[in-house]
């Protein structure tokens, strides 16, 4: 387990959201990470999700309606995770099992080896955009038009599991989609004029936030890679491109040791900047509230910027 090394950016987005949730009154959180902890009445479905994207959006679609428990707790890299047996035990106790999909939680494979699927529903987020659906690769969440998709998934998931439950899910993946409708747009304005490549130092979990908005991202890895070890040819590569398109800060992702886009920003002399990927979530992020929403807001306000 890494301990998330936070920029100063970082903090200050962490800081924002925890006024903003001081100022609209619900800054209490319990440490208990299930969504309604605070519920009087038994929830009406038990989720275990693997990783945080679906855990949040179910956060948002479900409200205090359901039990959520997250796999990948705050502060964990998701990539590498191994998960015990009491994970193996909530998930065979709980309604539905939300992983993933693809390289993004392949150890979740064992948990559907090992445990008894009588109870459990389990579904991916990736199955969530459609039978047919075409995506670059299974980090679908860091895409505003994937999310929209997902929640829709989502929510038609919980009205089948649980059909008196139906308007609040409704309404509750409503108010959710406007912030990422909001994101859309913003994405999408975004495209037209940058020009500019999004360099990483780092893993490239973008491929589909590249492919649905015409975005350019480069990196040293592939998105789920654990190399750490980057070859000669890569970084003149990464560096040529940073100095030759005179980009003004170059990126690593949240949780991860920016050791190479330090190296990468000293040889190009642009500035080292974060970004969410969203797979993930620091400790001090997720006790202020972060959202996968507030995430890639971020991640555009920081794109933009680097277009300059
Ligand atoms: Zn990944």
């Amino acid at each position: 387990m890494k301990l998330h090394k936070k920029t100063g950016w970082a903090a200050l987005a962490a800081c924002a959201v925890l006024l903003l949730m001081l100022l609209s009154g619900c800054g209490a959180r319990k440490e208990d990470i299930s969504s309604s902890a605070e519920s009087a009445h038994a929830p009406a479905l038990e989720i275990v999700c693997t990783m945080f994207p679906q855990y949040d959006m179910l956060r948002a679609i479900g409200g205090e309606r359901v039990r959520l428990t997250l796999m990948v707790q705050p502060g964990m890299e998701a990539h590498g995770f191994a998960p015990t047996v009491q994970d193996m035990a909530a998930a065979e106790k709980a309604d539905l099992l939300v992983l993933t999909g693809g390289d993004a939680d392949a150890w979740a494979e064992s948990i559907l080896e090992n445990i008894s699927l009588d109870k459990t529903q389990a579904v991916s987020l990736v199955s969530c955009l459609g039978e047919n659906a075409v995506y670059a690769d299974e980090h679908i969440f860091t895409s505003p038009r994937k999310c929209l998709a997902a929640i829709d998934g989502l929510s038609d998931l919980l009205c089948k599991a649980d059909p008196d439950g139906e308007e609040i899910y409704r309404a509750g993946a409503a108010t959710y989609r406007a912030r990422f409708e909001a994101l859309d747009e913003g994405f999408s304005s975004l495209a037209q004029t940058a020009k500019k490549p999004v360099i990483l130092g780092d893993r490239q979990p973008f491929a589909c936030l590249a492919e649905d908005y015409g975005l350019n991202f480069i990196g040293a890895f592939s998105g789920c890679s654990t190399d750490t070890e980057v070859s000669a040819e890569t970084m003149a590569r990464l560096t040529d491109t940073a100095i030759r398109e005179e980009v003004p800060a170059v990126f690593h992702l949240e949780l991860s040791e920016p050791a190479l886009c330090r190296t990468l920003a000293e040889a190009s002399g642009a500035q080292i900047r974060m970004l969410y990927s969203g797979q993930e979530i620091s400790r001090a992020d997720f006790d202020a509230g972060l959202t996968l929403a507030d995430m890639l807001a971020y991640d555009l306000a920081q794109i933009t910027e680097a277009q300059i």
